[in-house]
């Protein structure tokens, strides 16, 4: 069942690559107008404004209830526009666009977490929660990652009720917290305990997906049909310590870094899967010169694994689409300047190419230490950790489907004519999941454009282009009515 599906979904994305090269004459979208791309700003600003971040500084519910007010203030009725959640500080939007009359399709959702990651003044140039527009950009944290396609949704509900849009289905946007870390995940909340209210076809999930820029040329525009498995692993070393002055051989801090630099000099083994092997086969085609090689020399049977190092080398987002990833992202040791550390401890963070599980990558990882007095525990997404890891499997590519796929297609042709749609394994992690796991199939498009190596999502100095901003208004406004139908 799921391998049908999957030649289906690689069949439909070939044939749209190919609708998608041989047309000529790209229909023009209508521009968002100046005076609602100031309205799309603020909206952005607001947002960028207030600290959603996981931490005694940051609150959710401040954001929605903005978004709540825009709405009811626009006239939305109250009957579609829910705040709620399982936490004061986490509460989640819910607007619906109802049918004109009693629709006879389900709804669609624009899924869109409202939640950021933590950033530090000292770490940044601007002030990550001030909006700073410079040189073509705008500045904050959750330009990228996502409160750019969370503004350009809210003002298109806004738009499209303004301009009296009665579609033909439910259009239901939710605004989520926590996708980012916290223990109130709002897409798995809403699909367990309300289903009712974001029950849908299918959904759309801007959080990943968008335009591939180098060096301003459109290159491919990703879909995501598959993504890796985000796994957290806690690395503790103990010993009984002692006093410093007479060291000793046996020492926690050392036993851990010891570890930690296995895993540094580590690399899992290179891996494809249908959709990374179409889209390399497509990208390959906009490409040229040694990339374009290498990239038709690694979809050769065996793969060409020198060909992959120098894909690796030039692009890290290459390399985490060829394999399984862990790297260390937090360190703690050692209780006193004077005495022999009692115990030091790390997280290793993962990102599980499909097919493997939480618990086999930690075996790997227990295999590759090789030390018996280290302890290997898994980490939830809510920081409870145990000494075993779930089997979770990574979401099945959903069955593409044409209503979505052609004005996908064609909408993004107008904007970037000749780019290529294709499907793409998302490196990071995405609440799709939690509708894939509940039957709804979910489709990561954001259309926003990015430079590749400008990829600051969770990073410093986040920014986003202006222009990708407004392209991703016109878009939406075009695909929402689009899907409505
Ligand atoms: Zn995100």
């Amino acid at each position: 069942m799921r391998r049908s599906n999957f030649c289906c979904l690689l069949a439909f994305f070939t044939l749209f690559t190919c609708v998608a090269a041989s047309t000529s004459a790209q229909s023009q979208l209508p521009t968002t107008s100046a005076q609602d791309r100031a309205l799309a700003k603020e909206i952005f600003k607001q947002l960028i404004e207030i600290n959603t971040t996981d931490t005694p500084l940051g609150n959710v519910t401040t954001a929605t209830e903005a978004m709540q007010k825009r709405f009811l203030d626009a006239g939305f009725s109250p009957q579609d526009v829910h705040l709620l959640g399982p936490d004061p500080r986490k509460m989640n939007l819910v607007v619906r666009i109802p049918a004109a009359g009693t629709p006879t399709e389900k709804p669609v959702v624009f899924l869109c977490h409202i939640d950021v990651v933590e950033a530090l003044r000292k770490d940044w140039n601007t002030n990550p929660f001030e909006f700073v527009e410079k040189d073509g950009y705008y500045y904050g944290r959750g330009t990228q990652d996502m409160k750019d396609s969370d503004a350009a949704l809210v003002f298109t509900f806004l738009k499209l009720h303004r301009e009296g849009y009665k579609p033909e289905r439910d259009l239901i946007l939710a605004l989520t917290a926590d996708e980012e870390g916290g223990k109130f995940n709002g897409a798995d909340w809403l699909v367990k305990e309300h289903r009712d209210l974001v029950d849908a076809a299918y959904v759309i999930n801007p959080d990943s997906g968008g335009v591939e820029l180098d060096q301003g040329r459109a290159m491919v525009a990703d879909v995501e049909a598959t993504e890796k498995v985000y796994a957290d692993y806690q690395i503790t070393a103990a010993d009984r310590g002692g006093h410093s002055s007479i060291p000793r051989p046996d020492n926690a801090i050392y036993e851990l870094t010891t570890a930690l630099n296995k895993l540094a000099a580590y690399q899992f083994p290179f891996e494809m899967n249908e959709v990374t092997r179409t889209y390399f086969k497509n990208l390959a085609a906009q490409e040229t010169g040694q990339t374009a090689a290498d990239m038709r020399a690694i979809l050769a049977s065996p793969p060409d694994e020198a060909a992959a190092a120098r894909l690796s080398a030039a692009e890290p987002s290459f390399n985490s689409n060829f394999r399984t990833t862990c790297v260390a992202t937090r360190l703690a040791g050692g209780h006193a300047n004077n005495a022999l550390p009692q115990s030091a401890q790390a997280n290793v963070n993962c990102r599980i190419f499909p097919g493997h599980s939480p618990e086999e990558i930690r075996q790997q990882l227990i295999a590759l230490f090789g030390d018996a007095k280290l302890s290997v525990k898994y980490v939830s997404d809510a920081g409870d950790v145990s000494d075993t890891a779930p089997e979770r499997k990574a979401m099945v590519p959903p069955a593409p489907i044409k209503e979505v796929f052609e004005p996908l297609t064609r909408l993004t042709q107008a904007l970037w004519p000749g780019t290529p749609v294709t499907p793409v394994m998302e490196n990071g992690a995405s609440d799709s999941i939690y509708f894939a796991q509940a039957g709804i199939p979910c489709y990561g498009y954001s259309a926003i454009a990015l430079e590749r190596d400008d990829d600051r999502a969770h990073g410093q100095d986040e920014r986003l282009p202006v222009d990708s901003y407004w392209k991703s208004l016109d878009f939406f406004y075009a695909f929402a009515k689009a899907l409505g139908q």
